[in-house]
């Protein structure tokens, strides 16, 4: 399937549709989960329109997980959950609903289960309390 330039995300990275913005560079965005499975759940994603994990270029690669790491970095910080869950889905048959490459920094607490995936749609005000919070802690 080609990649489709009306996918949630594309619109996302051309500022069509406004996003919980945590953390930008050239080759990267990562913005809040409207549907976080728990508090803090960052979505980071390369800018080149690719659909998933094998389109993407090993340069690219690189530029992807350097910024997963820096975001994670400052979801631990912001957050202080006792582990971070990373994933990456690819393809309707792994569950994957937005058909733009993306990672999930997904923040895990010790006394409670994240929320099911992409089921629970957040209060705007609570997401913009902890887009400010994660901002705060990129370094
Ligand atoms: P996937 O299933 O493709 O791995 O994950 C897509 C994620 O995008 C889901 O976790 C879902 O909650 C999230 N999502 C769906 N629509 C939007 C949206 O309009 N904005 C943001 N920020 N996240 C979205």
């Amino acid at each position: 399937m080609p990649y489709d330039n009306d996918n949630i995300f594309a619109k996302i990275l051309r500022g069509e549709l406004p996003a919980f913005t945590v953390y930008e560079n050239d080759q990267c965005l990562a913005f809040l989960d409207v549907m976080p499975q728990s508090d803090g759940h960052t979505l980071v994603l390369p800018k080149q329109p690719v659909q998933n994990l094998f389109d993407l270029d090993d340069e690219a690669a690189k530029y992807l997980i350097t910024a997963v790491r820096k975001v994670a970095g400052a979801v631990q910080d912001a957050f202080s959950p006792d582990g971070i869950r990373l994933m990456q889905l690819n393809g309707e048959a792994a569950g994957q609903t937005v058909m733009h490459l993306h990672m999930h920094i997904i923040p895990c607490y010790a006394h409670s289960t994240p929320l099911s995936h992409a089921q629970h749609m957040a209060e705007t005000e609570i997401l913009e309390e902890h887009a400010a919070k994660i901002r705060a802690a990129i370094h």
